[in-house]
């Protein structure tokens, strides 16, 4: 497997030409375009790595599936129902132009900036550093690194500039989705998209949702229904606007960062975790998508 994966990085490397770094906020643009680094998490406890997989970056959007789940295991389904969809929006994932008429919980999904920010409402605290703090254990127990944390200089950086989203959180406000201060419910999101991880980290978490809850040592994280919901969200939703070519040329639930991360889920098999943060115009990693494509053929992934 390892030998698999230096060769298709070695392939896949030239793309990392084809995209941009983010520059959103000032802090991403001070990645090296070129990195590319992958691991594979196999369902046998199986870890292979090649490239870059030891730099930690900021997980951005990737968050949001552990965002969803955070809701669903405090707020439950219903709940969740109540405040965003699961139809994908076909827009950029910080769009707010659903349409000239109200903000409908129908227009988002947990996917999309405005859905997760709703979501992190459902979150149980008794303040929203209590409602982040439960959340970082659950992306510390999934991804079984107690370690893990916050990039402050990210998260200053997302907080100072990050006026779009505070937008976004108003209007959802506004519609009445959210209640409560839209600061602190921004400043949550903002936390949670600063978390650092690495390849092994992305891997991890992958596995726990391509084993329906299950973790490594056998117990127990979640109810399965919900790693079907949240896959199935994935599936049509994860990678931003271009989610429906990744279902045709990789074809299985993942979820995108700008921070240049892909988590990938492959359903009772593995977990990948990718990095690569030469961004195409969509959001998503440019030879991170490659090497997904290249390594689904090589090993029929598609669980289509
Ligand atoms: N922090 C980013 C934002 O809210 C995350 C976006 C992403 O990774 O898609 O704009």
């Amino acid at each position: 497997m390892k030998k698999l994966l230096e060769e298709i990085l070695d392939k896949c490397r030239i793309y990392t030409k084809n995209g941009k770094v983010a520059n959103y906020i000032p802090e991403l643009e001070k990645a090296d375009p070129e990195k590319l680094g992958i691991c594979v998490v196999t369902d046998d406890g199986g870890v292979y790595c090649a490239g870059d997989s030891e730099i930690r970056f900021s997980v951005q959007s990737v968050v949001k599936p552990v965002i969803l789940l955070q809701a669903l295991l405090d707020s439950g389904e219903v709940e969740v129902r109540k405040l965003v969809g699961v139809e994908s929006t076909g827009k950029p994932f910080d769009a707010f132009n659903y349409s000239d008429q109200a903000l409908k919980r129908e227009h988002i999904n947990p996917m999309i900036n405005a859905g997760a920010i709703a979501l992190c409402t459902l979150i149980k605290g008794n303040t929203y550093e209590e409602k982040f703090s439960r959340l970082l254990n659950l992306v510390r127990k999934l991804a079984g690194n107690p370690q893990m944390g916050v990039d402050e200089s990210v998260y200053m950086s997302e907080k100072t500039t990050g006026n779009k989203n505070r937008a976004l959180a108003y209007m959802l406000k506004a519609y009445r989705l959210i209640d409560g201060n839209v600061e602190d419910v921004v400043d949550c999101y903002f936390k949670a998209c600063s978390i650092k991880a690495d390849c092994v980290d992305l891997a991890k978490i992958a596995l726990v949702f391509a084993n329906k809850g299950i973790l490594p040592d056998g117990e127990s994280a979640f109810d399965k229904k919900y790693a079907g919901y949240i896959n199935a969200v994935l599936m049509t939703c994860g990678m931003y606007d271009g989610s429906g070519e990744f279902a045709l040329n990789v074809g299985v639930p993942a979820k995108s960062g700008v921070g240049g991360g892909i988590m990938a889920i492959v359903p009772k098999r593995m977990g990948i975790g990718i990095y690569s943060p030469a961004l195409d115009g969509k959001g998503n990693s440019c030879a991170g998508i490659k090497t997904l494509e290249m390594l689904s053929k090589e090993l029929e992934l598609s669980i289509f």
